[in-house]
């Protein structure tokens, strides 16, 4: 018997479920939105999230994994608020979502002389105590390298994760950007932490047609996030399926996870420009869509039942204390 931590407390890993690894509550800029003509009112954005997850719950899946960390405005009081009122497992994060260097908090926070990175303290606080005074404690680790690469920044974040991993077991997902090939980079780094790529998320894996490069990834054992479905036209929609389609026939759907990235508000675009360019980015299109095209395609119930159900559990259980 294993535990994961939720929102709501641990739960046994068999009663996770089916589970989307990699979808959001919020995404906000905090100190952005407390200095607009309009500062944002939390209690205002709690009932459209409640009726948003309840029409997930109604496509059967029982937990999602929420990746909001430092960078992203992470509001777990507000998450557990929505949680009371949606009977749905909630799994959240610590870590840093940065792209270049960690906030400037940590700039000149060094890491003492045989000792812990301050991130590293944190994010093991985050994990064993709980977050700040909302008595929930986050069950992975998040972190990020996209297109500038491995920067001074992004590596201290990604070695200040994986020393978090060693002391807790937490597992970790990590945001990549593999059409520059970045989740490679990531395999260096872990490689000389030590760390077990069967714990480790490649997300936004799925962004790549390259089957060949997400084959390379899963062969060293990373979990390759499927995790964007719905965002894109209907050419970049059909080759997100293509992809786990094709991954699939070449054996690997016990080395996927699917997701749609998506969230009830991300403030880095306009609410109705978004709802306009990306009708479809919603917590409920992979079940309406995606995977009839994928069984349509050739995937079978158990390989849909790996990549929802038995690889989310795996990568919970894999270091679970
Ligand atoms: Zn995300």
């Amino acid at each position: 018997m294993a535990t994961v931590q939720t929102v709501r407390g641990p739960i046994d890993t068999s009663e996770m479920g089916p589970t989307l690894m990699h979808e959001h509550v919020f995404v906000l800029t905090p100190e952005v939105q407390s200095n607009l003509p309009e500062p944002w009112d939390p209690d205002a954005h709690v009932a459209d999230a409640v009726a948003k997850l309840r029409q997930l719950v109604a496509t059967g899946i029982r937990t999602i994994v929420d990746p909001t960390v430092i960078g992203l405005g992470r509001d777990i009081a507000t998450v557990k608020k929505i949680n009371e009122q949606v009977d749905l497992n909630i799994i959240v994060a610590t870590g840093i979502y940065t792209y270049e260097t960690p906030p400037n908090y940590f700039r000149y926070r060094f890491p003492p002389e045989g000792g812990n990175d301050p991130m590293t303290d944190l994010f093991v606080h985050d994990i064993t105590e709980g977050i700040v005074d909302t008595g929930v404690k986050a069950a992975f680790l998040k972190c990020a390298i996209d297109e500038p690469g491995m920067t001074a920044g992004v590596e201290r974040v990604l070695r200040a994760v994986a020393a978090t991993h060693r002391i807790t077991g937490a597992p970790i997902t990590v945001h990549t950007h593999p059409g520059t090939h970045r989740g490679t980079e990531v395999a260096r780094v872990f490689a000389d932490e030590g760390i077990n790529p069967g714990s480790v998320v490649l997300g936004h894996s799925g962004d790549s047609v390259d089957a060949d490069h997400l084959q390379e990834l899963a062969d060293l054992g990373f979990v390759l996030g499927m995790d964007r479905f719905g965002i894109g036209d209907e050419t970049v929609e059909a080759a997100r399926v293509n992809v786990v389609i094709e991954m699939c026939k070449r054996g690997y759907s016990s080395s996927m996870v699917l997701s749609h990235d998506t969230s009830c508000v991300l403030d880095w675009l306009d609410e109705s420009a978004r709802t306009f360019v990306l009708p479809k980015w919603t917590y409920t299109h992979i079940h309406e869509e995606v995977l009839p095209a994928l069984s349509a395609g050739g995937v079978t119930d158990d390989q849909i039942d790996d990549m929802l159900v038995k690889n989310p559990r795996r990568y919970f259980e894999a270091t679970a204390r």
